[in-house]
């Protein structure tokens, strides 16, 4: 803990950590301490952790890197922090993260963007972690922790750690509570962990796991031990290629990744098969769609009367007025966009056009997903992303579709509510980090861990 700590200090030009929490972490470690010397140590006994900004921590700013939510302290503990804490962790601080979990690149933050501590060769231009849990990603590569919570409601544990050389699942929908988790998008959001390696993340997922009665959503399911499940063995399995992930205009060096890791699953004796999941063309406008209208109802409590910051007002100013200026200063301009697309695609003349549509496409989406799985198809090998970290502002000066491309790969995940990994796989000949992406049956974790270890 105390090394991390003194990391965490050198590295504020990262911008990883945004609130430091030295008082808790030394306590929490103190009292791991006494647990060890008492021979009660749990899994998680002493190990130093991040925490995203979008899990509420008691007493400590939780803030979902939004100045809407300045001064908020939550008078409760996220279900997940708190067995994680349960579990013995010891957290550091809370991580930086795109605002409200809303983007692909940490650069929507309150708090600015985070640095992605590889880069190109010897180009010293400073590069994204990805996002949105950018900050978590680059934590955990910066080994400022030894491993840090992500959430993921597109893309926001895969990307970022594709792009920082980590290690990060996404669960099946309903195996964390998602109580005291900042919502973005209620049906699409999991927490998950982020780590150095798939042992690390399996042993991170187990504490995170389990039924929550606070969280409907829940799953009342029994979690198997993830860690016991990576035997490296995936003899017999069935991996699904899906060929529609072929993009037009994909760089040859993610092609060729992706390759290498499909003879990689075959020299362990798995069995590769081509599979067509012949939808997901429609995935990235139907999350386009679904995100923000959901986002725009969940953040609608953000009213100036119950959380956070509240615009000081001129006089003749009513409760009208007072909503406005504070949803007008609190808000970042990317969060205004998926508010004003959200409300747009839910109100009554397009509701049908656009929202239903989109709950349509999810459905034949889920289906592509149910018919190859029932074909014996075990894992899904598909990139993680479509390139590597890219520049600050590369992305952000075009228009914002471009930022959405990003997630091509990962959104058909959420929408199907299935469980996925990314697991560093290589480098590009810049020497950036590329991720692979393994997608698992529902409820299957265990196994998906155990693929993705055969491709460490
Ligand atoms: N990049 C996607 C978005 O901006 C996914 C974000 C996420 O998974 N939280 O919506």
């Amino acid at each position: 803990t105390d090394a991390c700590l003194s990391a965490i200090d050198k590295a504020d030009v990262l911008n990883a950590f945004v609130h430091k929490t030295p008082e808790i972490a030394r306590e929490q470690a103190a009292a791991a301490d006494a647990r060890i010397k008492a021979g009660d140590a749990p899994s998680l006994c002493g190990i130093p952790l991040g925490i995203k900004d979008l899990f509420c921590t008691k007493g400590v700013a939780s803030q979902a890197a939004s100045a809407i939510l300045e001064g908020f302290k939550p008078e409760y503990e996220s279900t997940v922090t708190s067995q994680l804490f349960d579990a013995g962790a010891v957290m550091l601080g809370k991580l930086n993260m795109d605002e409200f979990a809303m983007g692909s690149s940490n650069e929507t933050s309150t708090y600015g963007n985070v640095i992605n501590p590889w880069r190109r060769g010897n180009d010293d231009a400073a590069l994204t972690p990805g996002g949105s849990s950018g900050g978590s990603a680059s934590a955990v590569a910066a080994d400022l922790c030894l491993g840090a919570t992500g959430t993921d409601t597109g893309g926001s544990i895969r990307q970022p750690a594709a792009f920082t050389g980590t290690t990060g699942i996404k669960p099946t929908y309903g195996r964390c509570s998602r109580w005291g988790i900042v919502a973005f998008a209620s049906s699409l959001d999991q927490a998950g962990p982020m780590a150095k390696d798939v042992r690390d993340a399996a042993i991170m997922l187990q504490a995170m796991c389990g039924h929550d009665p606070k969280d409907s959503t829940s799953a009342d399911l029994a979690v198997p031990d993830f860690e016991a499940m990576l035997t490296g063995d995936i003899k017999g399995k069935t991996i699904g290629i899906p060929r529609e992930y072929h993009m037009d205009g994909m760089p040859a060096e993610i092609d060729a990744l992706w390759a290498e890791g499909r003879k990689m699953l075959q020299d362990a004796g798995a069995k590769l098969v081509d599979i067509s999941l012949p939808h997901t063309k429609y995935a990235l406008p139907a999350y386009y769609v679904i995100a923000p209208a959901e986002a725009s109802s969940n953040l609608a409590r953000y009213d100036g009367v119950r959380f956070g910051h509240r615009a000081s007002l001129g006089q003749g100013d009513g409760i009208t007025e007072m909503y406005e200026k504070t949803r007008a200063e609190g808000f970042g301009e990317e969060v205004k966009r998926r508010v004003m697309v959200g409300t747009y695609v839910l109100s009554a003349g397009f509701y049908d056009a656009y929202y239903n549509r989109a709950r349509k496409v999810r459905t034949l989406i889920k289906k592509d997903f149910e018919d190859v799985f029932a074909q014996g198809v075990d894992a899904i090998l598909t990139p993680a992303t479509p390139s590597a970290a890219f520049g600050l502002g590369e992305m952000t000066e075009a228009d914002p579709v471009q930022m959405y491309l990003n997630d091509v790969f990962t959104v058909t995940v959420n929408l199907a509510g299935l469980p996925g990994i990314s697991v560093p796989a290589g480098v590009d000949k810049q020497g950036l980090p590329l991720g692979l992406q393994l997608i698992g049956r529902p409820w299957e974790e265990g196994d998906l861990l155990n693929c993705a270890y055969a491709l460490e």
